[in-house]
Protein backbone atom coordinates (compact mmCIF):
# COMPACT_ATOMS: atom_id res chain seq x y z
CA UNK A 1 0.00 0.00 0.00
CA UNK A 2 3.15 2.17 0.98
CA UNK A 3 4.45 1.76 -2.55
CA UNK A 4 0.95 2.11 -3.82
CA UNK A 5 0.06 5.90 -2.13
CA UNK A 6 3.89 6.94 -3.09
CA UNK A 7 2.94 5.89 -7.16
CA UNK A 8 0.01 7.44 -6.72
CA UNK A 9 0.86 10.78 -5.45
CA UNK A 10 3.50 10.73 -7.76
CA UNK A 11 0.92 10.48 -10.66
CA UNK A 12 -0.90 13.44 -9.10
CA UNK A 13 2.40 15.33 -9.09
CA UNK A 14 2.70 14.84 -12.53
CA UNK A 15 -0.90 15.66 -13.56
CA UNK A 16 -0.25 19.03 -11.92
CA UNK A 17 2.55 19.93 -13.33
CA UNK A 18 0.86 18.90 -16.39
CA UNK A 19 -2.43 20.72 -15.87
CA UNK A 20 -0.37 24.02 -15.14
CA UNK A 21 2.26 24.34 -17.53
CA UNK A 22 2.62 27.57 -18.78
CA UNK A 23 3.18 25.95 -22.16
CA UNK A 24 0.60 24.86 -24.25
CA UNK A 25 0.85 21.39 -24.16
CA UNK A 26 -1.23 18.38 -26.27
CA UNK A 27 -1.47 14.86 -26.05
CA UNK A 28 -2.62 12.74 -29.01
CA UNK A 29 -2.74 8.89 -29.26
CA UNK A 30 -0.71 7.05 -32.11
CA UNK A 31 -3.71 8.01 -34.26
CA UNK A 32 -2.73 11.39 -33.65
CA UNK A 33 -5.90 11.99 -32.28
CA UNK A 34 -6.18 14.85 -29.49
CA UNK A 35 -6.62 12.96 -25.94
CA UNK A 36 -5.64 15.58 -23.22
CA UNK A 37 -5.17 19.51 -23.30
CA UNK A 38 -3.88 21.44 -20.20
CA UNK A 39 -5.14 24.77 -19.37
CA UNK A 40 -2.21 26.98 -21.40
CA UNK A 41 -3.37 25.47 -24.79
CA UNK A 42 -6.82 26.47 -23.94
CA UNK A 43 -5.42 30.03 -22.93
CA UNK A 44 -2.94 30.32 -25.78
CA UNK A 45 -5.61 28.67 -29.05
CA UNK A 46 -9.09 29.49 -27.49
CA UNK A 47 -10.33 25.95 -27.66
CA UNK A 48 -11.25 23.73 -24.60
CA UNK A 49 -10.13 20.09 -24.53
CA UNK A 50 -14.44 19.11 -25.14
CA UNK A 51 -14.42 21.61 -28.75
CA UNK A 52 -10.55 19.02 -29.94
CA UNK A 53 -10.96 15.65 -27.74
CA UNK A 54 -10.77 12.75 -30.58
CA UNK A 55 -9.72 15.52 -33.02
CA UNK A 56 -6.38 16.02 -35.19
CA UNK A 57 -4.45 18.86 -34.35
CA UNK A 58 -4.26 19.92 -37.83
CA UNK A 59 -7.52 21.90 -36.91
CA UNK A 60 -5.53 24.46 -34.98
CA UNK A 61 -3.31 25.00 -38.16
CA UNK A 62 -3.71 28.62 -40.24
CA UNK A 63 -2.52 27.21 -43.71
CA UNK A 64 -0.22 30.22 -43.36
CA UNK A 65 2.71 27.66 -42.78
CA UNK A 66 4.19 26.46 -45.78
CA UNK A 67 3.99 22.39 -46.15
CA UNK A 68 7.81 22.10 -45.52
CA UNK A 69 7.47 21.97 -42.13
CA UNK A 70 5.09 19.81 -41.86
CA UNK A 71 6.91 17.46 -43.75
CA UNK A 72 9.92 18.02 -41.99
CA UNK A 73 8.60 17.12 -38.99
CA UNK A 74 7.00 13.78 -39.48
CA UNK A 75 9.98 12.77 -41.22
CA UNK A 76 11.92 13.88 -37.87
CA UNK A 77 9.44 11.97 -35.29
CA UNK A 78 9.51 8.64 -38.04
CA UNK A 79 13.09 8.47 -37.69
CA UNK A 80 14.38 10.36 -34.40
CA UNK A 81 11.07 10.56 -32.48
CA UNK A 82 11.22 14.19 -32.14
CA UNK A 83 11.02 17.38 -33.88
CA UNK A 84 10.72 21.17 -33.10
CA UNK A 85 10.10 24.37 -34.92
CA UNK A 86 7.89 27.16 -35.79
CA UNK A 87 4.59 27.02 -37.29
CA UNK A 88 1.48 29.60 -37.79
CA UNK A 89 -1.83 28.46 -36.16
CA UNK A 90 -4.89 30.14 -35.87
CA UNK A 91 -6.50 31.09 -32.91
CA UNK A 92 -10.34 30.25 -32.56
CA UNK A 93 -10.93 33.81 -32.54
CA UNK A 94 -9.56 34.08 -36.06
CA UNK A 95 -6.67 35.58 -35.42
CA UNK A 96 -3.11 33.72 -36.52
CA UNK A 97 -0.07 33.41 -34.65
CA UNK A 98 3.21 31.92 -34.49
CA UNK A 99 4.09 29.40 -32.14
CA UNK A 100 7.03 27.52 -31.43
CA UNK A 101 6.68 23.64 -30.63
CA UNK A 102 8.48 20.84 -29.79
CA UNK A 103 7.24 17.81 -30.32
CA UNK A 104 8.04 14.01 -28.54
CA UNK A 105 6.93 10.54 -29.88
CA UNK A 106 6.28 8.15 -26.88
CA UNK A 107 6.89 4.43 -27.31
CA UNK A 108 6.09 1.65 -25.28
CA UNK A 109 8.38 -1.03 -24.01
CA UNK A 110 8.44 -2.99 -26.97
CA UNK A 111 8.56 -0.11 -29.41
CA UNK A 112 5.21 0.89 -30.81
CA UNK A 113 3.72 4.43 -30.79
CA UNK A 114 1.18 5.05 -28.09
CA UNK A 115 0.67 8.70 -28.01
CA UNK A 116 2.80 12.24 -28.98
CA UNK A 117 3.49 14.52 -26.96
CA UNK A 118 3.31 18.27 -27.94
CA UNK A 119 4.43 21.61 -26.03
CA UNK A 120 4.48 24.85 -27.42
CA UNK A 121 4.70 28.50 -26.62
CA UNK A 122 3.32 31.75 -28.69
CA UNK A 123 6.36 33.65 -30.09
CA UNK A 124 4.08 36.58 -31.50
CA UNK A 125 6.30 38.89 -29.22
CA UNK A 126 9.65 37.82 -29.77
CA UNK A 127 8.73 37.79 -33.66
CA UNK A 128 7.86 41.30 -33.33
CA UNK A 129 10.89 41.99 -31.53
CA UNK A 130 13.10 40.32 -34.13
CA UNK A 131 11.33 42.37 -37.02
CA UNK A 132 11.89 45.62 -35.45
CA UNK A 133 15.48 44.95 -34.61
CA UNK A 134 15.55 43.85 -38.39
CA UNK A 135 14.05 46.96 -39.34
CA UNK A 136 16.24 49.28 -37.17
CA UNK A 137 19.20 47.51 -38.45
CA UNK A 138 18.09 47.93 -42.33
CA UNK A 139 16.33 51.01 -42.12
CA UNK A 140 16.72 54.51 -40.77
CA UNK A 141 14.86 55.41 -38.14
CA UNK A 142 13.94 59.15 -39.47
CA UNK A 143 12.72 58.35 -42.70
CA UNK A 144 11.54 54.88 -42.96
CA UNK A 145 14.02 54.42 -45.81
CA UNK A 146 16.68 52.04 -45.96
CA UNK A 147 19.63 52.75 -44.88
CA UNK A 148 23.04 53.01 -45.92
CA UNK A 149 23.88 49.10 -44.46
CA UNK A 150 20.98 47.76 -46.67
CA UNK A 151 21.42 49.46 -49.49
CA UNK A 152 24.23 47.77 -50.15
CA UNK A 153 23.06 44.71 -50.18
CA UNK A 154 20.08 45.57 -52.19
CA UNK A 155 21.84 46.58 -54.86
CA UNK A 156 24.38 43.99 -55.20
CA UNK A 157 21.05 42.05 -55.72
CA UNK A 158 19.68 44.38 -58.39
CA UNK A 159 23.43 43.94 -59.86
CA UNK A 160 22.90 40.60 -59.82
CA UNK A 161 19.86 40.53 -61.55
CA UNK A 162 20.88 43.56 -64.30
CA UNK A 163 23.63 41.02 -64.94
CA UNK A 164 22.21 37.81 -65.84
CA UNK A 165 19.02 39.62 -67.60
CA UNK A 166 22.14 41.47 -69.56
CA UNK A 167 20.40 44.80 -68.47
CA UNK A 168 21.40 47.90 -66.94
CA UNK A 169 20.92 50.03 -63.82
CA UNK A 170 21.07 53.10 -62.65
CA UNK A 171 22.46 55.07 -59.04
CA UNK A 172 21.60 58.36 -58.13
CA UNK A 173 23.39 60.02 -55.52
CA UNK A 174 21.39 63.24 -54.14
CA UNK A 175 22.67 66.14 -52.33
CA UNK A 176 19.81 68.58 -50.45
CA UNK A 177 20.97 72.02 -51.65
CA UNK A 178 21.61 74.30 -48.49
CA UNK A 179 20.29 72.00 -46.29
CA UNK A 180 23.04 72.41 -43.56
CA UNK A 181 22.10 76.51 -43.56
CA UNK A 182 18.04 75.72 -42.86
CA UNK A 183 18.70 73.22 -40.32
CA UNK A 184 21.10 75.67 -38.63
CA UNK A 185 18.62 78.66 -38.93
CA UNK A 186 15.39 76.77 -38.41
CA UNK A 187 16.41 73.82 -36.05
CA UNK A 188 16.86 70.69 -36.63
CA UNK A 189 13.54 69.38 -35.87
CA UNK A 190 12.34 71.92 -39.15
CA UNK A 191 15.63 70.26 -40.91
CA UNK A 192 14.16 66.35 -39.47
CA UNK A 193 10.84 67.15 -41.41
CA UNK A 194 12.24 67.91 -44.72
CA UNK A 195 14.35 65.01 -45.10
CA UNK A 196 11.04 63.02 -44.20
CA UNK A 197 9.13 64.81 -46.69
CA UNK A 198 12.33 64.28 -49.05
CA UNK A 199 11.97 60.51 -48.47
CA UNK A 200 8.10 60.70 -48.91
CA UNK A 201 8.70 62.41 -52.40
CA UNK A 202 11.35 60.52 -53.46
CA UNK A 203 9.47 57.29 -53.12
CA UNK A 204 6.51 58.73 -54.34
CA UNK A 205 8.30 59.44 -57.51
CA UNK A 206 9.88 56.13 -58.16
CA UNK A 207 8.43 52.75 -59.04
CA UNK A 208 8.23 49.94 -56.23
CA UNK A 209 10.86 47.86 -57.57
CA UNK A 210 13.26 50.55 -57.42
CA UNK A 211 15.58 51.28 -54.07
CA UNK A 212 15.26 54.64 -51.90
CA UNK A 213 18.07 54.69 -49.48
CA UNK A 214 18.99 57.20 -47.09
CA UNK A 215 22.94 57.49 -46.91
CA UNK A 216 23.40 59.88 -44.28
CA UNK A 217 22.45 63.48 -43.40
CA UNK A 218 20.83 64.65 -46.19
CA UNK A 219 22.40 62.57 -49.00
CA UNK A 220 20.05 59.94 -50.75
CA UNK A 221 20.49 57.37 -53.10
CA UNK A 222 18.16 55.98 -55.47
CA UNK A 223 18.64 52.67 -57.26
CA UNK A 224 16.77 52.72 -60.52
CA UNK A 225 16.60 48.86 -61.44
CA UNK A 226 16.06 47.27 -65.04
CA UNK A 227 16.12 50.44 -67.09
CA UNK A 228 15.73 50.59 -70.85
CA UNK A 229 18.41 53.79 -71.97
CA UNK A 230 20.01 56.76 -70.49
CA UNK A 231 16.82 58.84 -71.37
CA UNK A 232 14.65 56.82 -69.07
CA UNK A 233 16.69 57.76 -66.03
CA UNK A 234 16.92 61.41 -67.28
CA UNK A 235 13.10 61.15 -66.82
CA UNK A 236 13.08 60.26 -63.80
CA UNK A 237 15.96 62.52 -62.91
CA UNK A 238 13.90 65.27 -64.16
CA UNK A 239 10.84 63.93 -62.41
CA UNK A 240 12.81 64.05 -58.74
CA UNK A 241 14.63 67.37 -59.46
CA UNK A 242 10.97 68.38 -59.99
CA UNK A 243 9.33 66.88 -56.89
CA UNK A 244 11.98 67.66 -54.26
CA UNK A 245 12.03 71.30 -56.05
CA UNK A 246 8.31 72.26 -54.58
CA UNK A 247 7.93 74.26 -51.99
CA UNK A 248 7.77 72.51 -48.89
CA UNK A 249 5.16 73.32 -46.07
CA UNK A 250 6.97 72.61 -42.66
CA UNK A 251 5.18 73.64 -39.09
CA UNK A 252 3.77 76.18 -41.80
CA UNK A 253 6.46 77.54 -43.01
CA UNK A 254 7.25 77.71 -46.37
CA UNK A 255 10.80 75.81 -47.50
CA UNK A 256 12.92 75.83 -50.24
CA UNK A 257 15.68 73.61 -51.30
CA UNK A 258 15.96 71.45 -54.42
CA UNK A 259 18.46 68.44 -55.18
CA UNK A 260 21.96 68.05 -57.03
CA UNK A 261 21.67 64.53 -58.48
CA UNK A 262 24.56 62.81 -60.05
CA UNK A 263 24.15 59.74 -61.75
CA UNK A 264 26.08 56.86 -62.72
CA UNK A 265 25.04 53.01 -64.58
CA UNK A 266 25.48 49.80 -65.04
CA UNK A 267 27.52 48.62 -66.35
CA UNK A 268 29.08 51.77 -68.38
CA UNK A 269 30.30 52.71 -65.37
CA UNK A 270 31.33 50.71 -62.82
CA UNK A 271 31.19 46.45 -62.40
CA UNK A 272 29.97 46.79 -58.63
CA UNK A 273 28.12 49.01 -55.86
CA UNK A 274 31.19 50.78 -54.71
CA UNK A 275 32.27 51.29 -57.99
CA UNK A 276 29.00 52.97 -59.46
CA UNK A 277 28.58 54.72 -55.86
CA UNK A 278 31.59 56.83 -56.16
CA UNK A 279 30.95 57.41 -59.89
CA UNK A 280 27.64 59.25 -58.71
CA UNK A 281 29.04 60.53 -56.01
CA UNK A 282 31.48 62.75 -58.30
CA UNK A 283 28.41 63.48 -60.34
CA UNK A 284 27.04 64.46 -58.37
CA UNK A 285 29.43 66.95 -56.84
CA UNK A 286 29.41 68.45 -60.53
CA UNK A 287 25.45 68.72 -60.15
CA UNK A 288 26.55 71.15 -57.19
CA UNK A 289 29.24 73.09 -59.51
CA UNK A 290 26.38 73.77 -62.39
CA UNK A 291 24.81 75.47 -59.59
CA UNK A 292 22.97 72.59 -58.02
CA UNK A 293 19.37 72.07 -58.26
CA UNK A 294 20.40 69.82 -61.40
CA UNK A 295 21.03 65.93 -62.41
CA UNK A 296 24.65 65.07 -64.03
CA UNK A 297 25.38 61.82 -65.62
CA UNK A 298 29.02 60.85 -64.52
CA UNK A 299 31.44 60.76 -67.57
CA UNK A 300 35.02 59.91 -68.07
CA UNK A 301 36.27 63.65 -67.91
CA UNK A 302 34.49 64.10 -64.51
CA UNK A 303 36.81 62.15 -62.34
CA UNK A 304 39.92 63.55 -64.98
CA UNK A 305 38.63 66.87 -63.34
CA UNK A 306 38.39 65.72 -59.82
CA UNK A 307 42.03 64.27 -60.19
CA UNK A 308 43.14 67.80 -61.49
CA UNK A 309 41.35 69.59 -58.84
CA UNK A 310 43.05 66.50 -56.22
CA UNK A 311 46.61 67.65 -57.68
CA UNK A 312 46.07 71.68 -57.90
CA UNK A 313 44.98 71.18 -53.92
CA UNK A 314 47.72 69.28 -52.80
CA UNK A 315 50.12 71.50 -54.80
CA UNK A 316 48.57 74.51 -53.45
CA UNK A 317 48.66 73.41 -49.73
CA UNK A 318 52.72 73.09 -50.74
CA UNK A 319 52.29 76.50 -52.03
CA UNK A 320 51.36 77.92 -49.07
CA UNK A 321 53.99 75.94 -46.84
CA UNK A 322 57.16 77.20 -49.56
CA UNK A 323 55.67 80.73 -49.42
CA UNK A 324 54.78 80.42 -53.68
CA UNK A 325 52.16 83.10 -53.46
CA UNK A 326 52.69 86.64 -54.71
CA UNK A 327 50.84 89.51 -54.47
CA UNK A 328 49.97 91.93 -57.43
CA UNK A 329 48.70 95.27 -57.09
CA UNK A 330 46.04 97.24 -59.73
CA UNK A 331 46.15 100.34 -59.45
CA UNK A 332 42.49 102.38 -58.51
CA UNK A 333 41.87 106.15 -60.24
CA UNK A 334 39.93 108.60 -58.62
CA UNK A 335 37.92 110.19 -61.38
CA UNK A 336 38.21 113.76 -60.96
CA UNK A 337 41.14 114.82 -61.17
CA UNK A 338 42.75 111.39 -62.17
CA UNK A 339 45.02 110.24 -59.34
CA UNK A 340 45.80 107.06 -57.58
CA UNK A 341 43.71 106.68 -55.13
CA UNK A 342 44.64 103.16 -53.94
CA UNK A 343 45.22 99.58 -55.06
CA UNK A 344 43.54 96.46 -55.05
CA UNK A 345 45.93 93.37 -53.54
CA UNK A 346 45.21 90.38 -55.95
CA UNK A 347 46.78 87.09 -55.11
CA UNK A 348 48.43 84.58 -57.86
CA UNK A 349 50.76 81.66 -57.54
CA UNK A 350 54.37 81.63 -58.29
CA UNK A 351 54.14 77.97 -59.74
CA UNK A 352 57.47 76.04 -59.92
CA UNK A 353 56.48 74.56 -63.46
CA UNK A 354 53.51 76.58 -64.69
CA UNK A 355 54.84 79.76 -64.02
CA UNK A 356 52.59 82.85 -63.08
CA UNK A 357 49.15 81.16 -62.19
CA UNK A 358 45.68 83.30 -62.34
CA UNK A 359 43.27 83.15 -58.97
CA UNK A 360 40.55 81.87 -61.00
CA UNK A 361 42.63 78.60 -61.58
CA UNK A 362 42.83 78.10 -57.76
CA UNK A 363 40.73 80.15 -55.76
CA UNK A 364 37.76 78.31 -56.20
CA UNK A 365 39.86 75.08 -55.43
CA UNK A 366 40.80 76.79 -51.97
CA UNK A 367 37.21 77.69 -51.79
CA UNK A 368 36.32 74.09 -51.42
CA UNK A 369 38.78 72.48 -49.66
CA UNK A 370 38.92 75.16 -47.05
CA UNK A 371 42.92 76.35 -47.66
CA UNK A 372 41.16 79.77 -48.38
CA UNK A 373 41.24 80.10 -44.97
CA UNK A 374 44.82 80.44 -44.54
CA UNK A 375 45.59 81.62 -48.11
CA UNK A 376 43.17 84.30 -47.16
CA UNK A 377 44.91 85.57 -43.74
CA UNK A 378 48.54 85.36 -45.64
CA UNK A 379 46.93 88.08 -48.25
CA UNK A 380 45.76 89.91 -45.98
CA UNK A 381 48.48 90.13 -43.81
CA UNK A 382 50.86 90.78 -46.77
CA UNK A 383 48.55 93.42 -48.09
CA UNK A 384 49.05 95.21 -44.91
CA UNK A 385 52.62 94.62 -44.70
CA UNK A 386 53.43 95.94 -48.00
CA UNK A 387 51.22 98.59 -47.50
CA UNK A 388 53.06 99.77 -44.02
CA UNK A 389 56.42 99.43 -46.13
CA UNK A 390 55.26 101.79 -49.07
CA UNK A 391 54.20 104.53 -46.21
CA UNK A 392 57.79 103.89 -44.27
CA UNK A 393 59.41 104.34 -47.65
CA UNK A 394 56.93 107.30 -48.47
CA UNK A 395 55.25 105.73 -51.19
CA UNK A 396 51.90 107.46 -52.02
CA UNK A 397 50.44 104.50 -51.89
CA UNK A 398 46.63 105.72 -49.52
CA UNK A 399 45.13 102.31 -49.84
CA UNK A 400 45.12 98.59 -49.91
CA UNK A 401 41.78 96.73 -50.92
CA UNK A 402 41.89 92.80 -50.20
CA UNK A 403 39.55 90.31 -51.30
CA UNK A 404 37.46 88.28 -48.75
CA UNK A 405 36.01 84.60 -50.14
CA UNK A 406 32.55 83.55 -49.39
CA UNK A 407 33.81 80.98 -46.79
CA UNK A 408 36.08 83.37 -44.91
CA UNK A 409 33.06 85.44 -43.97
CA UNK A 410 32.11 82.08 -42.20
CA UNK A 411 34.93 82.37 -39.91
CA UNK A 412 34.19 83.67 -36.40
CA UNK A 413 38.24 84.75 -36.32
CA UNK A 414 37.75 87.05 -39.21
CA UNK A 415 37.35 90.53 -37.31
CA UNK A 416 39.98 89.50 -34.80
CA UNK A 417 42.36 88.73 -37.34
CA UNK A 418 41.32 91.91 -39.54
CA UNK A 419 41.88 94.25 -35.74
CA UNK A 420 45.24 92.56 -35.35
CA UNK A 421 46.83 92.71 -38.73
CA UNK A 422 45.76 96.27 -38.74
CA UNK A 423 47.26 97.59 -35.39
CA UNK A 424 50.42 95.12 -36.22
CA UNK A 425 51.09 97.25 -39.27
CA UNK A 426 49.71 100.17 -37.83
CA UNK A 427 47.15 100.90 -40.22
CA UNK A 428 44.88 104.01 -39.89
CA UNK A 429 41.36 103.98 -40.44
CA UNK A 430 40.96 103.92 -43.98
CA UNK A 431 43.79 102.33 -45.20
CA UNK A 432 42.70 98.80 -45.55
CA UNK A 433 39.87 98.24 -47.13
CA UNK A 434 37.82 94.73 -48.14
CA UNK A 435 35.99 93.47 -51.19
CA UNK A 436 33.24 91.02 -50.59
CA UNK A 437 31.32 89.66 -53.54
CA UNK A 438 27.55 90.71 -54.12
CA UNK A 439 26.93 86.87 -54.14
CA UNK A 440 28.90 86.16 -50.88
CA UNK A 441 27.32 88.90 -48.65
CA UNK A 442 23.48 87.94 -50.08
CA UNK A 443 24.38 84.27 -49.30
CA UNK A 444 23.59 85.26 -45.23
CA UNK A 445 22.41 88.84 -45.61
CA UNK A 446 21.80 88.76 -41.66
CA UNK A 447 25.42 87.62 -41.01
CA UNK A 448 26.80 90.07 -43.51
CA UNK A 449 25.10 92.94 -41.90
CA UNK A 450 26.69 91.97 -38.30
CA UNK A 451 30.14 91.09 -39.80
CA UNK A 452 30.16 93.91 -41.79
CA UNK A 453 29.33 96.72 -39.18
CA UNK A 454 31.93 95.04 -37.20
CA UNK A 455 34.63 95.37 -39.73
CA UNK A 456 33.76 98.87 -40.58
CA UNK A 457 34.24 99.91 -36.50
CA UNK A 458 37.32 98.83 -37.65
CA UNK A 459 37.73 101.59 -39.99
CA UNK A 460 37.94 98.96 -42.59
CA UNK A 461 36.47 100.48 -46.08
CA UNK A 462 34.13 98.16 -47.50
CA UNK A 463 33.17 97.42 -50.97
CA UNK A 464 30.43 95.43 -52.71
CA UNK A 465 32.67 93.39 -56.03
CA UNK A 466 31.01 92.28 -58.79
CA UNK A 467 28.37 94.49 -58.41
CA UNK A 468 25.15 93.67 -60.71
CA UNK A 469 26.28 89.87 -60.92
CA UNK A 470 24.25 88.34 -58.14
CA UNK A 471 21.06 89.26 -56.52
CA UNK A 472 21.12 91.75 -54.08
CA UNK A 473 18.32 93.05 -52.34
CA UNK A 474 18.15 97.09 -52.19
CA UNK A 475 16.93 97.11 -48.60
CA UNK A 476 19.81 95.08 -47.88
CA UNK A 477 22.32 97.10 -49.20
CA UNK A 478 20.40 100.13 -47.58
CA UNK A 479 21.44 98.41 -44.09
CA UNK A 480 25.01 97.23 -44.83
CA UNK A 481 27.54 99.75 -43.83
CA UNK A 482 29.42 99.63 -47.44
CA UNK A 483 31.18 102.59 -48.37
CA UNK A 484 32.33 101.60 -52.37
CA UNK A 485 30.34 99.11 -54.49
CA UNK A 486 32.03 97.71 -57.56
CA UNK A 487 30.35 97.89 -60.92
CA UNK A 488 31.21 94.12 -62.64
CA UNK A 489 33.77 94.35 -65.45
CA UNK A 490 31.00 92.54 -67.71
CA UNK A 491 29.06 95.64 -67.60
CA UNK A 492 31.79 98.34 -68.15
CA UNK A 493 33.12 96.07 -71.02
CA UNK A 494 30.22 96.28 -73.31
CA UNK A 495 29.36 100.10 -73.10
CA UNK A 496 29.79 101.09 -76.35
CA UNK A 497 28.25 98.42 -77.84
CA UNK A 498 24.77 97.37 -75.31
CA UNK A 499 22.33 100.19 -74.47
CA UNK A 500 21.58 97.58 -71.69
CA UNK A 501 24.69 97.30 -69.95
CA UNK A 502 25.07 101.48 -70.65
CA UNK A 503 21.95 101.88 -69.30
CA UNK A 504 22.71 99.59 -66.20
CA UNK A 505 26.33 101.37 -65.30
CA UNK A 506 24.53 104.71 -66.13
CA UNK A 507 21.46 103.40 -63.39
CA UNK A 508 23.84 101.66 -60.52
CA UNK A 509 25.65 104.94 -60.48
CA UNK A 510 23.07 106.62 -59.85
CA UNK A 511 21.57 104.58 -57.37
CA UNK A 512 24.71 104.27 -55.47
CA UNK A 513 25.01 108.17 -55.26
CA UNK A 514 21.30 108.27 -53.95
CA UNK A 515 22.29 105.73 -51.24
CA UNK A 516 26.02 107.59 -50.61
CA UNK A 517 28.39 104.76 -51.88
CA UNK A 518 30.71 105.68 -54.14
CA UNK A 519 31.07 103.43 -57.54
CA UNK A 520 34.40 101.80 -58.69
CA UNK A 521 34.10 100.87 -62.41
CA UNK A 522 35.86 97.66 -62.87
CA UNK A 523 37.91 96.39 -65.94
CA UNK A 524 38.07 99.65 -67.62
CA UNK A 525 39.84 99.22 -71.05
CA UNK A 526 39.09 102.68 -73.16
CA UNK A 527 38.77 105.78 -73.46
CA UNK A 528 35.05 105.62 -74.85
CA UNK A 529 34.58 103.60 -71.29
CA UNK A 530 36.63 105.80 -69.28
CA UNK A 531 35.08 109.06 -70.61
CA UNK A 532 31.38 107.36 -70.99
CA UNK A 533 31.43 106.36 -66.83
CA UNK A 534 33.55 109.45 -65.66
CA UNK A 535 32.40 112.62 -67.29
CA UNK A 536 29.04 111.67 -68.24
CA UNK A 537 28.60 109.77 -65.57
CA UNK A 538 30.17 111.03 -62.94
CA UNK A 539 31.60 106.95 -61.42
CA UNK A 540 33.90 107.88 -58.56
CA UNK A 541 36.39 105.88 -59.17
CA UNK A 542 38.20 103.73 -62.06
CA UNK A 543 40.56 100.66 -62.41
CA UNK A 544 41.61 98.29 -65.60
CA UNK A 545 43.94 97.99 -67.97
CA UNK A 546 43.37 101.80 -69.35
CA UNK A 547 45.21 102.89 -66.35
CA UNK A 548 47.99 99.63 -65.65
CA UNK A 549 47.22 95.52 -65.57
CA UNK A 550 47.88 94.07 -61.57
CA UNK A 551 51.90 95.21 -60.94
CA UNK A 552 54.02 93.57 -58.49
CA UNK A 553 55.06 95.96 -55.36
CA UNK A 554 58.16 97.13 -57.32
CA UNK A 555 56.20 97.69 -60.45
CA UNK A 556 53.55 100.18 -58.72
CA UNK A 557 56.38 102.08 -57.23
CA UNK A 558 57.35 102.62 -60.99
CA UNK A 559 54.60 102.70 -62.32
CA UNK A 560 53.88 105.90 -59.27
CA UNK A 561 57.29 107.63 -60.31
CA UNK A 562 56.49 107.75 -64.60
CA UNK A 563 52.96 108.45 -64.41
CA UNK A 564 53.32 110.70 -61.44
CA UNK A 565 50.05 111.13 -60.72
CA UNK A 566 49.21 111.47 -56.85
CA UNK A 567 46.25 111.66 -54.93
P1 LIG B 1 38.11 90.80 -58.77
O1 LIG B 1 38.23 91.05 -57.34
O2 LIG B 1 36.88 91.31 -59.44
O3 LIG B 1 39.41 91.42 -59.42
C1 LIG B 1 39.44 92.09 -60.63
C2 LIG B 1 39.92 91.19 -61.71
O4 LIG B 1 39.76 91.86 -62.95
C3 LIG B 1 41.41 90.85 -61.59
O5 LIG B 1 41.61 89.56 -62.12
C4 LIG B 1 42.02 91.86 -62.54
O6 LIG B 1 43.27 91.46 -63.05
C5 LIG B 1 40.99 91.88 -63.63
N1 LIG B 1 41.04 93.13 -64.38
C6 LIG B 1 41.32 94.36 -63.93
N2 LIG B 1 41.24 95.27 -64.91
C7 LIG B 1 40.90 94.60 -66.03
C8 LIG B 1 40.67 94.99 -67.40
O7 LIG B 1 40.75 96.15 -67.77
N3 LIG B 1 40.33 94.03 -68.28
C9 LIG B 1 40.21 92.72 -67.90
N4 LIG B 1 39.86 91.81 -68.81
N5 LIG B 1 40.43 92.31 -66.62
C10 LIG B 1 40.77 93.24 -65.70
P2 LIG B 1 42.46 88.50 -61.38
O8 LIG B 1 43.64 89.14 -60.73
O9 LIG B 1 42.68 87.38 -62.33
O10 LIG B 1 41.50 88.06 -60.22
C11 LIG B 1 40.32 87.41 -60.51
C12 LIG B 1 39.47 87.24 -59.29
O11 LIG B 1 40.10 86.38 -58.35
C13 LIG B 1 39.25 88.52 -58.52
O12 LIG B 1 38.22 89.25 -59.12
C14 LIG B 1 38.88 88.01 -57.18
O13 LIG B 1 37.53 87.66 -57.14
C15 LIG B 1 39.70 86.76 -57.06
N6 LIG B 1 40.88 87.06 -56.24
C16 LIG B 1 42.06 87.60 -56.58
N7 LIG B 1 42.85 87.69 -55.51
C17 LIG B 1 42.16 87.22 -54.45
C18 LIG B 1 42.43 87.05 -53.06
O14 LIG B 1 43.49 87.42 -52.54
N8 LIG B 1 41.47 86.50 -52.28
C19 LIG B 1 40.27 86.14 -52.82
N9 LIG B 1 39.36 85.60 -52.00
N10 LIG B 1 39.97 86.28 -54.11
C20 LIG B 1 40.91 86.81 -54.93
MG1 LIG C 1 38.03 92.55 -56.09
MG1 LIG D 1 35.42 92.35 -59.29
Amino acid sequence: ITARRSTEATLDLYANVFRHSSEGTIITDADNRIVAVNEAFTRLTGYTLEEVFGKDPRLLASGKSPPEPYRDMWAALDSRGYWQGELWDRHKDGHVYPKWIAITRLRSRSGKTTHFFASFTDISERKEMDERISRLAHHDPLTGLFNRFSLQGRLDQILLTAHREGRQAAVMFIDMDHFKAIKDTLGHHVGDHLLIEVARRLRDAVRESDIVARAGGDEFVVVLAGIESDASVAAVAEKIVDALGETYRINNQELHSSPSIGISVYPANGADGPALMKCADTAMYHAKAQGRNNFQFFTEEMTASATRRLQIENDLRRALAENQLVLHYQPQIDARPEALCGVEALVRWQHPDEGLVPPDSFIPVAEESGLIVPLGEWVLEEACRQMAEWKANGIPVPHVAVNLSAHQLKSPELVARVAAAISRHELLPGELGLEVTETAAMADPEHAITLLHALGDLGVVLAIDDFGTGYSSLAYLKRLPIRVLKLDRSFVQDIETDDDDAAICAATIALAHTLDIQVVAEGVETEAQRYFLSTVHHCDKLQGYFFSRPLPAAGIEEWLSTIGRVA
